[in-house]
């Protein structure tokens, strides 16, 4: 408890990077990303496919025996396979993104639940897992929850996370907000990571690559996206080199262009195909938060013209707390209801997730973790404000476990981390899930 506590704290403090090691911080990383000497790399990868091509599917810990040991990480292989099981086993609607990686890779995902009435209907919640190529377990997390949640389905039972549980009709609860899922979202960056143990966080794109330098290739996809993308010229000039980076060499290179990559367009045409989305989870590692928007600034709901897409703001981003003697007084507009609605769903989330094997989740506004742009959630949540005709979707990112300071990665977990985070994550999906179905599928007045 005494470490957790301590990482927690250090992710919170000002200029700390959740997803990001200490020394790689934007402005000062442009090095070696294994800080330690060990051949420590937390819990082993699956080497066999225990889903058999696809014809068994996964099932968690939600439904199995206290105690019940799902043994190794999966393998990228075995996540496909396990995709697949699962889409036999239940069948759902699957489908590929129009975009291929780098490295050709198919970007699949799957759409289940979200029948009311005896009719189907378009999905509310987005979930993506492993945009950051070694934050282990993600796949693994959203995978075995999803089998939880069909099988309990199909067997008419309820789901127990550690001290959560769950009762039948929750659990059809959450299935009828309707889901839709990408598993492994950074396809490339996930296989190198697993083939090469390197602490890779980006993907395989080497278009700005410089010749020997293998840190060069790749973009941190997280910072890729349509939202504030432009950071030098967006952002405050103090805060700016600690949002994301120009220098391919980053951890935090934020690509040529927004959206240069094919892992962030198919994120977007998820959000484009599936038009009813409200709620979107993007799933990370390690600082032991759920964070809701914004995460460019402290959030404000009382000037609305004090916002993303106001050219009068450019430049004065990102700082907090603001400088008023230099003149930079920015905050981000957020209507109250959406404040109120986001805070909610993540404080049951965090609570949940505490509750489940009693490690703390802090639940915070995304930009007290750090400023950032380009960031996933952010852009789902600013579709709406940039065309009124787009659904609003709230965004969320979960940053599950605490890190494992043994291993030669802090993102490596061992056994028994990998095995608490799909505890917390599967009460904490399920509380997002619950949370989606009863404060907003948009049906109501104006929302
Ligand atoms: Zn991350």
């Amino acid at each position: 408890m005494k470490l957790s506590r301590a990482a927690s704290f250090l992710c919170l403090a000002p200029l700390a990077h959740a997803c990001l090691l200490p020394e790689e911080s934007a402005h000062e990383s442009v090095g070696v990303v294994r800080r330690q000497t060990t051949n420590n790399t937390g819990i082993p990868i699956g080497k066999a496919d225990r889903f058999n091509d696809g014809t068994i599917a996964p099932r968690g810990l939600g439904t199995q025996p206290p105690g019940t040991d799902l043994g190794t990480l999966l393998s990228v292989k075995e996540i496909e396979s396990a995709f697949r099981g699962l889409a036999k086993e239940y069948s759902f609607e699957t489908f590929a993104s129009p975009f291929k990686t780098y490295e050709n890779a198919t970007i699949f995902g799957g759409k289940i639940g979200g029948n009311s009435k005896g009719k189907s209907e378009s999905p509310r919640v987005f979930f993506n897992a492993a945009i950051h190529a070694r934050e282990r377990g993600s796949s693994d997390n959203l995978l075995y929850f999803l089998g939880d949640l069909l099988y309990a389905n199909k067997q008419n039972t309820g789901l127990v996370y550690g001290g959560r549980t769950y009762t039948n009709d929750d659990v059809r609860k959450a299935l009828s907000t309707g889901i839709v899922f990408l598993p492994l979202s950074n396809p490339d960056g996930v296989a190198w990571d697993q083939a090469t143990n390197t602490c890779w966080r980006k993907n395989r794109n080497p278009a700005a690559a410089i010749p020997g330098n293998a840190n060069s290739i790749g973009i941190d996809l997280n910072r890729n996206f349509d939202f504030l993308w432009d950071f030098p010229r967006l952002f405050a000039p103090t805060v700016a080199p600690n949002v994301a980076s120009n220098d391919p060499r980053a951890a935090t290179y934020h690509g040529a262009s927004a959206f240069s990559e094919p892992e962030t367009r198919s994120i977007r045409w998820v959000m484009d195909t599936f038009t009813k989305l409200r709620w979107f989870m993007d799933i990370h590692a390690y600082a032991g938060v759920v964070l809701y928007n914004w995460g460019s600034d402290e959030n404000q709901a009382k000037k609305q013209g004090m916002n993303f897409l106001n050219s009068t703001y450019d430049g004065e981003r990102g700082l907090m707390p603001d400088s008023p003697a230099a003149g930079i007084v920015y905050s981000e507009y957020v209507p109250s209801r959406d404040w109120a609605d986001k805070t909610y769903a993540a404080m049951r989330m965090g609570n949940a997730m505490d509750a489940a094997v009693g490690r703390h989740y802090e639940v915070t506004q995304s930009a007290y973790l750090y400023p950032t742009s380009g960031a996933s959630d952010d852009y789902a949540y600013s579709r709406s404000f940039a065309n009124p005709k787009l659904n609003k979707i709230h965004g969320f990112t979960v940053e599950f476990g605490f890190g494992n300071q043994a291993a030669s990665c802090a993102f490596y977990p061992t056994p028994e981390q990998y095995h608490q985070n799909l505890l917390e994550t599967g009460a904490g999906f399920m509380e997002f899930l619950l949370s989606a179905s009863e404060i907003g599928l948009g049906d109501r007045g104006s929302y």
